[in-house]
């Protein structure tokens, strides 16, 4: 491991002996960031008993352990750079698919007793830049392409929400959450 870091700081998670020797499994998942981890879940879950995360540091060593923290709907791409590269029904369903795994993060969090300082609030899509249109497009958009209804938050609404006078508006995504990335 590298130098500590907030993350590490403050999550006080188990550190893992290396593997002495040799293993078997029926699947071995290499990396244990998010998705190695939930591919190993997925498996357990599905009956699989066999199953052996090879980690190369610690578990979450990667962008996993080190984000934002922020569990919502979407992709790095963003919602019309899916919707450009994989058409309107296709990026529409495979956004879905994102919704999903954010119910699905939130019952494992809750069926596993992940205490992770899940914060369920939503996230603000905050603007800042002093031009209505910018939300007013992508709300439209949202709702047009995607179904989903993101509520627009007024100006001076935000201020008090945020603490803060610096943002012009935003629209609130009120199923997403926030939690411990490493946690
Ligand atoms: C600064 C930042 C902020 C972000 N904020 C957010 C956010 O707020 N919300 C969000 O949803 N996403 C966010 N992301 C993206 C998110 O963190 C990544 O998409 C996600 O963590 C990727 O997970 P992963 O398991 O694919 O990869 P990683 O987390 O990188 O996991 C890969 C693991 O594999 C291990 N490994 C690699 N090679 C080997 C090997 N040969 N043998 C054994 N182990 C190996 C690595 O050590 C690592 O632990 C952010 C990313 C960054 C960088």
């Amino acid at each position: 491991m590298s130098g500590d870091n907030f993350y590490r700081a403050t999550a006080g998670t188990p550190v893992w002996p290396a593997l002495a020797g040799s293993a078997s499994a029926a699947v071995c998942v290499i990396g244990g960031g998010f998705a190695g981890l939930s591919t190993a879940l997925s498996l357990l879950e599905r009956g699989e008993k066999h199953v052996v995360v090879l980690e190369a540091e610690t578990v979450g060593y990667g962008a996993s352990g080190r984000n934002g923290g922020f569990v919502f709907g979407g992709y790095s791409l963003g919602e019309r750079g899916l919707l450009d590269a994989a058409g309107d029904g296709r990026g529409a369903q495979l956004y879905r698919l994102t919704l999903d795994a954010l119910d699905h993060i939130r019952r494992r969090i809750e069926r596993y007793g992940i205490a992770c300082d899940a914060t369920h609030s939503g996230i603000y899509l905050a603007n800042w830049f002093d031009d209505d249109r910018i939300l007013d497009e992508q709300q439209r958009f949202m709702a047009d392409k995607l179904g989903v209804q993101w509520q627009r938050i007024s100006r001076a609404e935000f201020a008090q929400r945020a603490h803060s006078a610096r943002y012009f508006g935003a629209l609130y995504e009120s199923n997403a959450f926030h939690f411990h990335p490493l946690k």
